[in-house]
């Protein structure tokens, strides 16, 4: 039930049909794992908790840095040095108040290091595949969504792994056929806008998922040249991380 304020503060997304009434107070009592907060998570986050999800964990074990700031637009310069987990979960608390998030300062190593606390769905938006991986198996256990993010140079990618459904594919079922282009973004940049255009897409498809729409397939994005491109992946039988499944 939502309270006379939150129905002022959400009324123009009440509005809308997809979303009304039931999908707010869905989106208020959601419990989501964000795993980074650098480029695509700041972005990702605010405008999460904007939207209203209702609580977020939030795993990062960096500390701001300069080079950050221009895409990291949770960070300022009083912000150099410390924990982007932490700045982060303050920033947003002290914005929307309706969002509990809770942070923990650490790199994501093993799947034993994740809450064990119910989340309705994941969130890849780190630069390094194997926490992606992991994310993965927890998905697959859990058998809950997995959003998985890439941006690198002015290119984005958006994959929705659901491997734990028996015609869907994990995010190893994507990953294992080719490289991962988020290990290029030291040498190759990042356009700013570019990964901010990609994380916005991404909490968009956040609410979708959380209010049970769907996206099948792989969205890649070239925000410099326009160009928009949707591809099948096809779940692999011989999968190392879902294949099991397919057996079954
Ligand atoms: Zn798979």
């Amino acid at each position: 039930m939502l309270s006379d304020e939150q129905l002022l503060r959400y009324s123009r997304q009440l509005v809308l049909p997809e979303l009304d009434l039931v999908g707010q107070e869905r989106l208020l009592g959601a419990r989501i794992l964000v795993v980074g907060a650098g480029g695509i998570g700041c972005p990702l986050l605010w405008y999460l908790a904007a939207s209203g999800i209702g609580h977020i964990t939030l795993i990062d074990h960096d500390v701001v840095e300069a080079h950050n700031l221009p895409r990291q637009v949770l960070f300022d310069d009083q912000d150099i040095g410390l924990f982007k987990s932490q700045v982060a979960a303050r920033k947003l608390a002290n914005h929307y108040p309706d969002t509990s998030v809770a942070a923990i300062c650490g790199e994501l190593r093993h799947i034993s290091e994740l809450p064990a606390t119910h989340f309705d769905l994941l969130v890849d938006a780190t630069d390094t595949p194997s926490a992606g991986r992991i994310l993965n198996e927890a998905a697959l256990q859990r058998e809950i969504p997995l959003l998985y993010l890439a941006g690198v140079a002015m290119e984005g990618r958006l994959f929705v792994a659901q491997g734990y459904e028996r015609d869907k594919a994990c995010l190893e079922c994507y990953l294992g056929k080719g490289s991962d282009p988020r290990a290029g973004c030291a040498t190759l940049g990042v356009l700013a806008p570019s990964v901010g255009a990609l994380a916005l897409l991404g909490a968009t498809q956040v609410i979708r998922l959380l209010l049970g729409e769907n996206l099948d397939g792989l969205f890649c994005i070239d925000t410099w040249r326009f160009n928009t491109l949707r591809l099948q992946v096809r779940k692999d039988a011989n999968c190392t991380a879902c294949g099991f499944v397919a057996k079954e």
